[in-house]
C-alpha cells in the first residue's frame, strides 16, 4: 500500500505559463491576450509567487503550480514579448491559445493515491514495478527469497577445462546451458560442476546440495544404461518417480524429493543427458516448478502458447507421443504467428536446436504441412 501521492504535488505537464483560465477563454492566434509575468518556477523549486489576475508566471514540465493558477498554456502557444528577464510584472507575454481549468496539470495522486494498493501480491518486480516502488518509497518491499538451483552433469565422458579431447571424450554443454536457463526463469543457478559416473561421489554432492539448495537439476544419467548412477543413487536417497514420457525428445524423466538434514524436501528434477532433450524437458517440466516456487503467480508459470501457421513441413511419423519441434516463430505482416523448423531435429543437435525461439507441438500422426496450424510455445517471454 503506498504512503504518499504520487505525483505528490500538482504540477506542470509543460513548459509553459501557468495562468488564470478564465484570463486567457478568449485567446486565440488572431486575437493574444496579454499578461504580466510575475514570476519563474523551475522544477525542484517551490513557487515563491501566487498568480493574480491579468498574470502569468513562466513554468517548466514537473514544476509545482503557484497558487492562483488553475492551468498552464504551452510555450509553443506563447510569445514572450518582454525586453529582458525580468519577473516583476512589467515584462509581457503573449497567450495564442485558451486553455481550460485544469489544462496541462498533472494532478496530486494522479498516479497513485496514498492508501492505493498500487501491486497485488506475487507481482514478479520487473524494472517498471521497481520504477513505481522507487516512486512510493517503498525501499524494503516484502519478496520470495530467491529459489537457489543446484545444476549438475554427470557422465565420466564429459570435459570442461579446454583440454585436448581424449578418445570417448566430448565438452559438456548442458550445465552451462541450464545454469542459464535458471537464471533466466527467475530463480538462481549454483554450479555443482561435472560429476563423475560413481554413485559415492555422486552421493556425497546431491545429500551437500540438499543442504545448501531450494532445487536440484541433474542431467544425464536418468535412463536404462549400465552406467546412470544418478537413476540408481536417487533411487537410494531420494523418493523418486521414474518416468518415460509419451513426448519427443526428452522421454526419461525423473522428479523427486530428497529430504535435507533438517527435514527439508528438496525437488529433484533428473533431465535426459542428451542436450536437445535437456533443454526441452526443464522447459516443459522443471521451469514451471521453478516460478511456482519463486512465487510467481499461476499465469507466470507457463510461457504463452499461441497458435501458429507452419512456412515449413514439420514432419513426423506416428509414434504414440507429442513432438516438440524446435522452430524459429515470427510474427508476420499479417498478424500471425509463422514458424519454420530448424535444420535438424535430432536430440543430440544443440547447435541446430539453439537457434530456435519457439517449440511447435506437433501431435501423434503424420506431421504438420505447409499452411497448417500449430500451437507453438513461444520461448521468449
Ligand atoms: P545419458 O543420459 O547420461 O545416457 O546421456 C545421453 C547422451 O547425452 C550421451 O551421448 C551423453 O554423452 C550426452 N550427455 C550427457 N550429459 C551431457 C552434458 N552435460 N553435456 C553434453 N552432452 C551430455
Ligand atoms: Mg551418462
Amino acid at each position: 500500500m503506498s504512503a504518499e501521492d504520487v505525483p505528490p504535488f500538482s504540477n506542470s505537464a509543460v513548459d509553459g505559463y501557468a495562468v488564470r483560465a478564465c484570463d486567457v477563454e478568449v485567446a486565440s492566434k488572431d486575437a493574444p491576450v496579454s499578461l504580466g509575468v510575475v514570476g519563474e518556477v523551475a522544477a525542484g523549486a517551490a513557487p515563491l509567487v501566487a498568480l493574480g489576475a491579468g498574470q502569468a508566471i513562466r513554468i517548466m514540465t514537473g514544476a509545482p503550480m503557484p497558487t492562483g493558477a488553475d492551468c498552464v498554456v504551452m510555450v509553443e502557444d506563447t510569445e514572450f514579448t518582454g525586453q529582458r528577464k525580468l519577473f516583476d510584472g512589467s515584462q509581457m507575454v503573449k497567450i495564442f491559445r485558451a486553455a481550460r481549468t485544469g489544462d496541462a496539470i498533472r494532478g496530486v495522486g494522479d498516479d497513485v493515491h496514498s492508501g492505493d494498493m498500487v501491486f497485488h501480491t506475487r507481482t514478479e518486480i520487473r524494472p517498471s514495478v521497481a520504477g513505481v516502488l522507487a516512486s512510493i518509497n517503498c525501499r524494503q518491499p516484502l519478496v520470495f527469497p530467491a529459489v537457489r538451483v543446484c545444476v549438475l552433469s554427470t557422465g565420466d565422458e564429459l570435459i570442461d577445462d579446454g583440454s585436448v579431447l581424449a578418445p570417448g571424450q566430448i565438452r559438456e554443454s548442458n550445465r552451462t546451458m541450464l545454469l542459464g536457463m535458471v537464471n533466466a526463469a527467475g530463480a538462481q543457478a549454483v554450479d555443482y560442476g561435472i560429476v563423475v559416473d560413481d554413485e559415492e561421489v555422486l552421493e556425497r554432492v546431491l545429500r551437500q546440495a540438499a543442504e545448501e539448495c531450494d532445487a536440484i537439476v541433474t542431467s544425464g544419467g536418468v535412463s536404462m544404461g549400465d552406467y546412470d548412477v544418478v537413476k540408481s543413487v536417487l533411487s537410494r536417497i531420494a523418493e523418486m518417480r521414474w518416468m518415460q514420457l509419451a513426448i519427443k525428445p526428452a522421454k526419461p524423466f525423473a522428479f523427486g524429493l530428497l529430504k535435507s538434514t533438517t527435514g527439508r524436501e528438496i525437488p529433484v528434477f533428473g533431465l535426459p543427458g542428451n542436450p536437445v532433450s535437456s533443454l526441452v524437458s526443464f522447459e516443459l517440466l522443471a521451469r514451471p516448478t521453478l516460478r511456482m516456487m519463486a512465487g510467481h503467480s499461476p499465469a507466470a508459470w507457463d510461457r504463452a502458447t499461441i497458435l501458429a501457421i507452419a512456412d515449413s513441413v514439420l514432419p513426423r511419423s506416428p509414434d504414440g507421443k507429442v513432438h516438440y519441434q524446435r522452430v524459429i516463430a515470427q510474427f508476420k505482416d499479417d498478424g500471425r504467428l509463422h514458424i519454420d523448423s530448424v535444420r535438424s531435429q535430432g536430440s543430440h543437435q544443440l547447435a541446430a536446436s539453439a537457434l530456435a525461439n519457439a517449440l511447435a507441438i506437433v501431435p501423434n500422426g503424420d506431421g504438420i504441412a505447409v499452411g497448417g496450424e500449430v500451437p507453438t510455445i513461444f520461448l521468449v517471454s
